[in-house]
């Protein structure tokens, strides 16, 4: 069973139904509840549970502490390639956008990474548009190659792979995965995605079980909002997160919350969702898994992002580009979409210092040779003490 029968079980489910039929004393019961199930995120998500939202936060906030601390961890993007073959009709890097494509060389990457690493951020999320032919895997593992001098992180967003290929890019030093199913209700991803191989909703859907299974260290999903009702989007990839990490314990599991931002196309959302719909979104993702990861990026305005921090984020973009070769090229590939936090790495620090919450650039060194010999050598017998 994969988690394509998931979705196809709750599919076809009368949410608005569900959703009218709660009271307001349905909420507050399961507000004193340790743990909820899944029907009971779905009720955090309807309407009804508006009126009760400053409770909800009260609690996101208790539990997020508990679990994480006063801290978020940073990370950035660096955009590989903006080359792609499929076209998505809400995306500037749509094969059928006349934009400036580029893929950048070996050096530039390495003079890209400098750039980064030199603002002090050791996590990093390699993107590339989805073409094999401009980015192939080879030409991602030499990537990876030069980043790992630079950085102690590497997560990729870049096409679906196969387990065995999801196992190669490990072995090269990649140790987080982020992809978006974009849309779950499988109609609406048919109608949006025009052409090219991301057509395909159930090899999409299945990457991040593929990646698990190779032992990938973090994962992290979502749907973009905007592409469909946000509260039907929001059961599924709660959904999609919990079968993750009940199933794959050795992998982290994280939720992105992202919006649709202006992009070169003529595409309009098809919903509407509010500040305060993402805030209820996080809420109850918070409250329905405690120990998720949930990545607020660069996409959500300064300030809400400040506001929200308390709500339950754990990781946040910062410096963010996304064009390819932006932070040090004159001759930039054409961005993905319109960055809205404009904030240097450092401004992103101080706000956070200022928040009460410590900024965290390095939570994650991999074990290579040379760590463990050196650990050997340092360390000498760990139990002689006792
Ligand atoms: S969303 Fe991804 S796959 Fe779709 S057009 Fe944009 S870069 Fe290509």
């Amino acid at each position: 069973m994969s988690f394509y029968e998931c979705y196809n079980a709750y599919k076809d489910f009368d949410f608005n139904k569900f959703w009218r039929e709660l009271t307001p004393q349905d909420i507050a019961g399961i507000l004193t509840k340790d743990n909820i199930s899944v029907w009971e995120y779905l009720a955090l998500l309807s309407e009804t549970a508006e009126s009760l939202l400053e409770d909800m936060a009260k609690k996101a906030h208790k539990l997020t502490r508990q679990h994480f601390g006063p801290t978020i961890l940073l990370y950035t993007p660096l955009y590989l390639s903006n080359y792609c073959v499929n076209r998505c009709s809400y995306c500037g890097y749509n094969a059928a956008n006349k934009i400036r494509r580029k893929t950048l060389t070996i050096q530039e990457v390495e003079q890209e990474a400098q750039a980064i690493s030199s603002q002090g951020l050791r996590h990093i999320l390699i993107l590339t548009g989805e073409s094999k032919y401009h980015a192939p895997l080879d030409y991602i593992m030499d990537c990876i190659h030069v980043l790992r001098k630079y950085f102690s992180s590497i997560s990729i967003e870049i096409y679906p792979l196969d387990t065995e290929e999801y196992r190669q890019v490990i072995a090269a030093g990649v140790d987080g995965l982020t992809i978006y199913q974009e849309v779950y209700d499988e109609g609406v991803y048919d109608d949006i995605h025009l052409s090219g191989p991301k057509k395909n909703y159930r090899f999409r859907l299945e990457a991040p079980e593929r990646a698990c299974e190779a032992k990938m260290r973090s994962v992290n999903i979502g749907a973009l909002l905007g592409l469909n009702d946000w509260r039907k989007e929001a059961f599924f990839t709660g959904l999609h997160a919990k079968y993750l990490q009940d199933r794959y314990l050795d992998t982290e599991i994280s939720v992105s919350v992202p919006r649709l931002r202006p992009h070169a196309g003529s595409f309009q959302p098809n919903a509407k969702v509010t500040d305060k719909n993402v805030v209820q979104y996080m809420l109850a993702l918070r409250l329905f898994m405690p120990r998720l990861g949930i990545t607020v990026s660069t996409r959500e305005r300064a300030e809400f992002r400040d506001n929200i921090l308390r709500l339950g984020v754990t990781k946040m973009s910062a410096g963010s580009c996304t064009k390819v070769g932006g932070h040090t090229l004159e001759e930039a590939g054409e961005e993905q979409f319109a960055v809205s936090d404009t904030r240097s790495v450092e401004e992103i620090r101080v706000m956070l210092l200022q928040n009460g919450y410590d900024p965290v650039f390095k939570d994650w060194h991999p074990l290579t040779e040379d760590v463990i010999k050196g650990e050997e050598n340092a360390g000498g017998n760990c139990a002689e003490n006792f």
